[in-house]
């Protein structure tokens, strides 16, 4: 990240004061958080101080570090604001002032309906240094994510974003309504809802056909986006019917017909579809990402959480006199982290090592050991336990002793095998893995008041440690989970899904990620 060399120029350019913080007035985009650009996000990464709005995706905020200071500024239509205006500019004065970089996360664009303009004007009065970055506007994703080109060459050559939180029937409007109803071909009206049927009326009464097309988009380019259709003389009527709530945006202009042609978003097969995913620890993301594209809304439950050890006494007797062990054996970055965690912890570094030749099992742990600055003196051929005892036999190890630092619970294979052949083996517990706690509640909750279409397992213990998670007994779990589809990666996984009393939906041929994304797009829902 080039951004210390980037922020020279520009806070050169902005006021040249470099004893003090900056303020980032950074666009969240509408929601969707891969819509942030990328300038945002590196400002997100560096963030000491962050100041975040209701609609700036909450999913943005694992890209600050955990040890910013996180400000939950509210602001919601019609709800009780958290910080009214002028505290906010406080804050953000005066954390920058005590020189940090403060970050000001807001929906869509900051300067759209953001205030984000007033915000600067107080950073500016105060002498501080300050970046503001774009973000996608709401309704320029409400109008992609609806099928609906804002301006098409065809329809309209104009457009105007306009704010529908005023009343139109109010005496002094700021909003001209008898030029912008004819004199504009797409009109967007953001925070309209409330006002919607005297906004129709209004342009209606000022010249626009009745029969123009509207739809109203709410939650644009979120999984659970919604949008409904209809002209200017029914849309209130068809919203109303529809329950459609803030936060949505109007669309009103002949272009919205073209979402007949171009409705992709809305159409993909699994968009509606919520899907628990119950993740254990090495998965990476890699089926949300494949169920997300094909539409799907994805809640993430990891099944199992890292935690330290009982007790330290093992390794801390180890760490007393590391140079005693020929070998330190890494076979996973959990317990790489935790060693050196317990390292510094005792005031020591990596110098420690110094006398210890080191074994990593495979190349992700090689490569983290990189990051502590060890290089590994041996990778095996295969990245497994076997693999690693078979290559410490080949370049001899009887009378050697080994340390191993790894989770409480784990295969004995490895040093089994090393025994073996003649090692002495110091296993020394470093991490352990457990259910994690305090998700009952709200897991319930998800099935019971949100309703799951779908849940998914890919190992027996995601199974095991998902039902315990949910804190009841199996029928129970049986009685919360009925009219909820269960996808099992493979027969195992399968087998214990029955043994709790569940009934497997989805279970794909080959036993893959893949597989199973694939499968759960096949499946039949009806
Ligand atoms: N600065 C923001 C707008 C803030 S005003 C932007 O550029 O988008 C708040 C209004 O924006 C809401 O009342 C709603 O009309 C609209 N809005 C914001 N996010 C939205 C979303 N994801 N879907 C639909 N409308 C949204």
């Amino acid at each position: 990240m080039d951004m210390n060399k980037r922020e020279t120029s520009i806070t050169g350019k902005v006021s040249g004061k470099s004893n003090q913080g900056k303020v980032y007035l950074v666009g969240a985009g509408p929601g969707d958080p891969g819509l942030i650009t990328i300038r945002g996000r590196e400002i997100l990464e560096k963030a000491e101080v962050i100041i975040y709005d209701y609609l700036a995706g909450k999913k943005l905020l694992k890209h600050v570090p955990p040890d910013a200071e996180f400000i939950y500024a509210g602001k919601r239509g019609g709800v009780k604001h958290t910080h009214t205006q002028t505290e906010i500019n406080e804050m953000l004065v005066e954390r920058a002032k005590s020189g940090k970089r403060v970050v000001r996360l807001k929906g869509g664009d900051p300067f759209i309906f953001g205030r984000g303009g007033e915000e600067l004007e107080e950073v500016v009065k105060a002498g501080l240094n300050y970046e503001a970055v774009p973000g996608v506007t709401s309704a320029s994703a409400a109008a992609t994510f609806a099928g609906v080109p804002i301006t098409h060459r065809k329809f309209t050559a104009s457009v105007a974003f306009i704010t529908g939180h005023e009343d139109p029937t109010k005496q002094k409007s700021n909003i001209d309504w008898e030029k912008i109803s004819t004199g504009v071909g797409t009109l967007v009206f953001y925070m309209g809802i409330k006002n919607l049927s005297s906004i129709t009326a209004n342009l209606i009464k000022n010249g626009r056909d009745p029969k123009t097309p509207v739809a109203v988009v709410r939650w644009a380019s979120m999984p659970h986006q919604r949008s409904v259709v209809g002209t200017l003389d029914n849309i209130a009527e068809i919203v109303k019917k529809e329950g459609i709530k803030p936060p949505a945006l109007t669309i009103v202009g002949e272009v919205v017909t073209l979402r007949d042609t171009i409705n992709w978003y809305e159409k993909r097969p699994l968009f509606g579809k919520r899907i628990l995913i119950t993740r254990t620890r090495e998965q990476a993301s890699e089926l949300v990402a494949r169920l997300e594209e094909l539409g799907a809304e994805c809640l993430e439950y990891a099944t199992i959480a890292i935690q330290p050890p009982d007790s330290w006494e093992i390794f801390d007797k180890a760490l007393v006199d590391l140079g005693h062990y020929q070998w330190i054996l890494f076979t996973s970055i959990h317990a790489i982290h935790a060693f050196f965690g317990r390292l510094y912890e005792k005031n020591l570094d990596a110098r420690a090592l110094s006398g210890c030749r080191i074994a990593a099992v495979g190349t992700v742990t090689a490569e983290c050991l990189e990051k502590y600055g060890i290089k590994a003196d041996l990778l095996p051929e295969k990245f497994t336990g076997e693999g690693l005892a078979a290559a410490l036999e080949n370049v001899g190890i009887k009378g050697t002793d080994i340390l191993l630092p790894r989770a409480l619970k784990a295969r004995e294979v490895l040093p089994e095998q090393l025994e073996a052949a003649g090692a002495g083996v110091t296993v020394a517990p470093v991490y352990q893995n457990v259910i994690p706690e305090g998700y009952d509640r709200k897991l319930r909750a998800e099935l019971v008041e949100n309703g799951i279409d779908m849940v998914t397992f890919t190992s027996s213990s995601t199974v095991n440690n998902f039902i315990h998670m949910l804190g009841v007994a199996d029928d129970e779990a049986a009685r919360l989970l009925a009219g909820v589809k269960i996808a099992a990666i493979g027969p195992i996984t399968g087998k214990t899904v029955a043994e709790h009393g569940l009934i497997v939906d989805v279970q794909p041929e080959t036993y893959t990620i893949a597989a199973m994304a694939d499968a759960i797009l096949d499946y039949d829902w009806s």
